[in-house]
């Protein structure tokens, strides 16, 4: 059977919204206070409609990648940088500093060369998802666009890493079917390669953390996250408070392998998969916005429960954008 893209294509986007419009409550406590409040989180969300009402930065900035994708059929520097400045209009809801602050300056016209942050936040890797899905036909120009859409915000290689590892996974789960289980070892391969042969110090330290994850895919959610939540996290930035419990740090590393390994621990059920990763613990909404991207490009809209796309405000309008998205990637790549 042929892959519907359409289907991968707004699964990803409203993938994005759920996981942080889930996170979004539970940003910045740990998963153990996140437990104590419910038995049943889907009872949890019914009876706490309020709580959930908006999505963040996450899926405002994933919206305006693929605008600008769209207007370019394509990454085009000016373009993304267009459509970044406009987000500061909308406003921003719970922006990071690395993302914020490099988007103010580059508002005022300066060159993104010297307005990009220093931030190793998640910024890039959780607006990525768009250059996933356009470029999936297309590998080389994924990798490349997803860098180039990074250091125009960001200089630091953490976030340049994260954003192309999941760009690429996203290429690769949207062939997958649920009817075939898809090889463990091919996923890490294909997203290790993506940031090899780089001797780009940070990149190879992401390459060993991505095989740690890998290696330790039979622990327990709550193992997994205690053991991945800080890692590659240096002096000064632990936050030592949280060391040895799952409180996923705002760092693309760690943010990326959180989400990474809890998606792979779910592979059975989008719901599982998404309430797993928005109540991640620390930075939730981002694991929710990030590994959602992944859950969506492998589940597709079609197996995403209605109740949880009509949680997410201005879900039409997601949909709609996909659709966009979709069109120019049919066009450009003449797919039928
Ligand atoms: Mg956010």
């Amino acid at each position: 059977m042929k892959t519907d893209y359409l289907d991968k294509f707004a699964g990803t986007l409203i993938g994005v919204s759920i996981g942080d419009t889930l996170g979004h409550p539970f940003e910045g406590m740990i998963r153990e206070r996140i437990y104590s409040r419910f038995n049943d989180f889907k009872e949890f969300i019914r009876s706490n409609k309020k709580l959930f009402k908006t999505y963040t930065d996450d899926t405002q900035l994933t919206l305006h990648t693929a605008e600008a994708l769209i207007q370019g059929s394509g990454f085009n520097t000016n373009n993304f940088i267009r459509e970044y400045i406009k987000w500061l209009e909308d406003p921003p809801i719970g922006p990071g500093f690395g993302c914020i602050s490099s988007i103010q300056k580059l508002k005022y016209g300066i060159s993104w060369e010297k307005a990009a942050s220093n931030s190793g936040g998640n910024g890039t890797a959780m607006r990525v998802s768009p250059i996933g899905l356009f470029y999936c036909k297309d590998i080389k120009s994924l990798e490349k666009s997803a860098l180039k859409s990074s250091i125009i915000t960001h200089s630091h290689p953490a976030a340049s890493a994260g954003a192309i590892v999941i760009a690429r996974a996203i290429a690769f789960l949207i062939d997958k079917k649920l009817e075939t289980v898809f090889s463990i070892d091919e996923f890490f391969e294909t997203i290790i390669l993506s940031i090899s042969n780089s001797r780009e110090r940070i990149w190879e330290e992401f390459i060993v953390i991505l095989n740690k994850v890998k290696q330790n895919l039979n622990l327990s959610i709550e193992a997994g996250l205690i053991k991945f939540s800080q890692v590659g996290v240096k002096s000064p930035y632990f936050i030592e408070e949280y060391l040895g419990k799952a409180f996923v740090h705002p760092y693309t590393l760690s943010t990326v392998a959180c989400a990474i390994f809890v998606f792979l621990k779910n592979l059975n059920s989008f719901e599982d998969c998404i309430f797993q990763l928005a109540t991640a613990g620390g930075d939730s909404d981002t694991v929710g916005a990030i590994g959602g991207s992944l859950a969506g490009a492998y589940f597709g809209l079609k197996n995403i429960p209605d109740d949880l796309i009509n949680i997410v405000k201005n879900h039409k309008n997601i949909l709609k954008v996909s659709e966009q998205l979709h069109l120019k990637f049919k066009e450009k790549y003449k797919i039928i």
